[in-house]
């Protein structure tokens, strides 16, 4: 019998619990751990609210964690509730698949600022995480700011630009709704430091920009390179150039006399923040700094110009990307934003998996491949029958230390809860706070 821990409950954890099963069938125990009592990770608290197609995922975790040789142990954190060293004392392996959920810093004058936030934070209080619910964002100003040329900083645009009929069907929590549909946000600009064949937006997201009811995404045709020169580009950035071409007609509207509900998304490339100017502890400007291309030898770098320029903006969201948080006693990669590994392994008997292993890129698919390649890892590692007390001896922790462990049934008791509050249309109202969470577990 093997006993596995695995820390995280979003794609990379259940991706790992899938290939344990299929590797050791009925003679492996899993357990996965979450600091919340519900499940899911990444695609409860990161996917978009309107990408409900993409959170159906979740069905195939549910498999997993329905089979009974996996236990689901929610609302235990590692670090508060119990150390690594303390779970490899009871596992014969122990697999971080703990995500990057930390904002890499924006590293300017200003980021502090009130309503300047990062991507985490601001996506994290949309989706409801309890950690982000009482950011209270103010989108009183005209003007908002989005930094980074990614599919963060395309989500956060688009929900930004959505008028309220638009949220029907999604599963965005009610305060970001009530938040948002009284927002004054009218200009969104996107800032890219490099140019448009720099981007790391990819086309369905860029399509869905280019399909909002009131708002309209420009982009200066100045800023395009000549239309041959896309023709090395890969397929799909290829297709994201289409649609920013399509975005060129010209310079953005007049706002004063632009329709008052009409959204404008603008996106300024080759413009690197340089400095958050404030008002009384707030966010008034963003002053930025045009920049130019220089080769160099990891591709395209973007250099000043010493040309800097203000755009007033009352709310700034840097969506620069995301790292792993730290763990005391385990090697961290900090240019990476990982955990430091080869291939998966930290050292036998401690792996990691998904963003935790490679850093916050590629798409929920790529942690499958991940995690059946870490598994084959910890077969080859450990012996069978390391003599560890696995799942009967972290019972006998948690009782001696009153955990509150949340099981997979209770979480699916959660989630009944949840349907049952959705509003009209919604897939369900989540609870965003974790002692909501435990009541609606305890009941009957
Ligand atoms: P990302 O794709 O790595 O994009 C980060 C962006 O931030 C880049 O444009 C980068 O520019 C810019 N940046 C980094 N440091 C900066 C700085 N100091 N100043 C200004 N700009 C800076 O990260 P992400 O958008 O957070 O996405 C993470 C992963 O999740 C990606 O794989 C993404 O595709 C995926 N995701 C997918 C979806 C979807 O499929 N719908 C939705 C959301 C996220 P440089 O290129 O110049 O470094």
């Amino acid at each position: 019998m093997r006993h596995i821990a695995i820390v995280g409950s979003g794609p990379a954890g259940y991706y790992t619990a899938e290939a344990a099963l299929k590797q050791w069938g009925d003679h492996v125990r899993v357990d996965i751990f979450d600091a919340l009592p519900v499940p899911f990770g990444l695609i409860r608290s990161g996917v978009a609210p309107d990408h409900q197609h993409i959170k159906s995922v979740a069905d195939r975790y549910e498999s997993t964690a329905l089979n009974s040789n996996v236990r689901f142990v929610g609302n235990v954190k590692l670090g508060r509730d119990l150390s690594v060293a303390e779970l490899q004392g009871l596992y014969d392996a122990v697999i971080l698949a703990t995500g990057a959920p930390a904002d890499r810093a924006l590293d300017i004058p200003g980021a502090n600022l009130g309503n300047v936030f990062g991507s985490a934070a601001f996506v994290g209080w949309y989706n409801g995480h309890p950690q982000f619910a009482d950011l209270h964002p103010q989108l009183d100003a005209d003007t908002a700011v989005v930094i980074g040329n990614g599919n963060v900083a395309l989500d956060v645009a688009r929900l930004l630009a959505k008028s309220p009929e638009e949220f029907e069907g999604t599963d965005i929590v009610a305060h970001a709704l009530a938040t948002f549909a009284r927002s004054s946000v009218r200009r969104i600009v996107i800032l890219g430091r490099r140019g448009p064949h720099q981007i790391a937006m990819t086309p369905k997201e860029l399509a869905e920009l280019a399909a909002l009811r009131r708002s309209h995404p420009v982009v200066d045709p100045a800023d395009l390179p000549p239309v041959e020169a896309d023709a090395p580009l890969d397929v799909n950035l290829r297709k994201s150039l289409a649609y920013l071409r399509g975005f060129a007609i010209g310079p953005a509207p007049d706002r004063d006399e632009a329709d008052a509900e009409e959204v404008v998304i603008e996106f300024d490339f080759l413009a690197a923040p340089h400095a958050i100017l404030g008002i009384d502890g707030r966010v008034e400007a963003v002053e930025v700094e045009r920049t130019r291309l220089e080769t160099g030898p990891g591709g395209p770098k973007a250099a000043g110009t010493g040309e800097l320029y203000r755009i007033p903006a009352g709310l700034v969201v840097s969506c620069i990307g995301y790292q792993a948080t730290p763990i005391p006693d385990i090697p961290y990669d900090e240019q990476g934003g990982r955990f430091a590994n080869v291939d998966g392994r930290i050292r036998p008997g401690l792996y990691c998996v998904g963003w935790a292993r490679r850093g916050p890129t590629g798409t929920i698919g790529s942690n499958r491949p991940d995690g059946f390649s870490v598994i084959d890892k910890v077969a080859s590692d450990l012996p069978d029958n390391l003599g560890k007390s696995g799942r009967a001896g972290f019972d006998a922790m948690a009782e001696e230390r009153d955990l509150k462990v949340v099981k997979f049934t209770d979480w699916q008791k959660i989630e009944e809860a949840e349907v049952a509050a959705a509003r009209n249309g919604s897939p369900r109202e989540k609870f965003v706070a974790v002692e909501r969470m435990i009541e609606a577990a305890a009941r009957t």
